[in-house]
C-alpha cells in the first residue's frame, strides 16, 4: 500500500508520512522534519558511565559534549525516502520470517502425518494372536530387547514381530539366547491379549527357542 505514494516533493514526503502512521515534528516552515540530534553513542548525556574507570567516562563521540536537547532539521524529502527504506526493510523481515514460518509449520505437519500414517499402518497391521492360556508356536523376529534392573535381578523385555506385523511381547527373567534382529521360531503360552496405543499385542510367557532361523545383527 505504502509503495502508491512516490516521493517526489514536500507534498508527497507529508503524505507518505502520514499514511504509515510516522509521528515527527515537522519544522514550522514545513519543509523540514526536526530530529533529535543527540549523540547516538552516549544518548547525548556526553558520559558512559560503564567506561568511568577511562578518563572519567567522557564519550569519544562528542568529547562529553551534552547533545541531550540538541536538534536538527532534515529535509522533509529526504527524511521520508529514509522513513520508507526502513519500512520497506521492516516488511521484508516480516515476510521473510512468516515465509520461514510457514514452512517450518509446513515440515510440522508433514511429519506429524508421516509419523501418524506409520502408527496407523502398526495398528492395522498388529492383530491378537492364539488363545490365551494355551501353548503356541511363534516365528517372530526380535526388533528390540530391553534389560531393567529390579530388586530380584534382571527382565528382559523381548519386543517382536510376526512378519505381517503382529506385535508380540515376551518379558521374562532369562534372556532369550538371540541377537536382536534375529527371527526365531519358539514356542510359549499365550499369557495374554492387550493393546498399547492402539497397536494390539500378544503377551506370551515361558517360551522355549525351538530354531533360529536368521542370525540377525
Ligand atoms: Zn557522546
Amino acid at each position: 500500500m505504502e509503495k502508491a505514494i512516490r516521493i517526489t516533493g514536500i507534498e508527497s514526503a507529508i503524505a507518505y508520512l502520514q499514511l504509515i502512521a510516522h509521528v515527527f515534528v515537522l519544522s514550522k516552515c514545513g519543509k523540514f522534519a526536526v530530529v533529535s540530534n543527540a549523540c547516538k553513542r552516549c544518548g547525548g548525556v556526553g558520559r558512559i558511565s560503564t567506561f568511568s574507570y577511562v578518563e572519567d567516562g567522557i564519550c569519544f563521540e562528542c568529547d562529553g559534549v551534552n547533545t541531550e536537547n540538541s536538534t536538527k532539521m532534515v529535509p522533509i524529502v529526504q527524511y521520508a525516502r529514509a522513513q520508507k527504506s526502513k519500512e520497506a526493510a521492516r516488511l521484508r523481515r516480516l515476510e521473510k520470517a512468516a515465509a520461514a514460518n510457514a514452512r517450518h509449520e509446513q515440515r510440522e505437519q508433514a511429519r506429524a502425518a508421516k509419523l501418524e500414517s506409520l502408527k496407523q499402518a502398526a495398528r492395522d497391521a498388529s492383530k491378537h494372536l492364539g488363545t490365551v492360556g494355551k501353548r503356541e508356536v511363534f516365528e517372530i523376529k526380535v526388533k528390540k530387547v530391553l534389560e531393567f534392573d529390579g530388586y530380584y535381578g534382571s527382565t528382559w523385555l523381548h519386543i517382536c514381530e510376526t512378519n505381517s506385523g503382529s506385535v508380540v511381547i515376551y518379558k521374562t527373567g532369562s534372556r532369550l539366547d538371540v541377537r536382536e534382529g534375529a527371527t526365531i521360531r519358539v514356542k510359549a503360552t499365550v499369557s495374554e491379549h492387550t493393546e498399547r496405543d492402539g497397536v494390539a499385542q500378544t503377551v506370551i510367557k515361558r517360551a522355549k527357542l525351538t530354531h533360529t532361523l536368521i542370525g540377525g545383527k
